[in-house]
């Protein structure tokens, strides 16, 4: 699967907001949002006001980039949020929650979500004692996600786990001596802390 594989701190300056893409950098004042806020690119400080397309893209933008998901893969999340009853703005950040590498970061294992995928992908994370390297796999009710025993990343989660910056949400539980994780439910809108409004991306997605 195609990722974006150029500098993260250029997709934060693009939103103008901190993103949190790389983990521990992200909170020091290396990161680029302190010293340089401001688009980047050779006209970067000249950009205009936004057009009401052009704010919706920014939404749309900025949940793509939080995720780390492609437009092919967010628009595919996007149809089934259409297909799932309910809200279908809410139904599309929780597609995004459930998949398997943000639910590693949001468990405390990875400092970012960026690490959260390679921790999967690279075959350090069970899923109901089975190991799972699909970062996008979407994590059920009853679902218990956990280090690989032997993994020799026991000591890095061990330190991520420590240094944990943000609180485990409600819809997840964790036994950290086990360095494992519960799904207890699906996450609310509330559990969702990201500063998108999925209604714009909606719109953006229904002309
Ligand atoms: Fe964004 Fe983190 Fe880079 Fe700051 S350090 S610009 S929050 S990715």
């Amino acid at each position: 699967m195609a990722r974006y594989r150029d500098a993260k701190c250029r997709l934060c300056r693009r939103e103008g907001m901190k993103l949190f893409l790389k983990g521990a950098r992200c909170f020091t004042d290396k990161c680029a949002i302190e010293r340089r806020n401001y688009p980047p690119g050779q006209h970067g400080l000249n950009r205009g006001k936004l057009t009401p397309y052009g704010v919706q893209l920014r939404e749309k933008q900025k949940a793509k980039r939080i995720y780390g998901v492609i437009e092919g893969q967010f628009h595919r999340y996007f149809e089934s949020a259409e297909r799932e009853k309910g809200v279908t703005g809410e139904n599309l950040l929780r597609l995004l929650e459930r998949r398997l590498d943000n639910v590693v970061h949001r468990l405390g294992f990875a400092a970012s979500r960026r690490e959260g995928r390679q921790i999967v992908a690279h075959g350090h994370v069970q899923v109901n004692g089975r190991k799972v390297t699909v970062p996008s796999f979407l994590v059920s009710v009853g679902n218990v996600v956990r280090l690989r025993p032997n993994s020799k990343l026991q000591a890095r989660i061990e330190d991520n786990i420590a240094a944990g910056r943000g609180q485990v949400p409600q819809w997840l539980e964790l036994d950290v001596n086990e360095k494992q994780g519960t799904v207890r439910s699906l996450p609310l809108r509330e559990d969702i802390q990201i500063p998108v409004a999925e209604q714009l991306v909606v719109e953006l997605y229904s002309k």
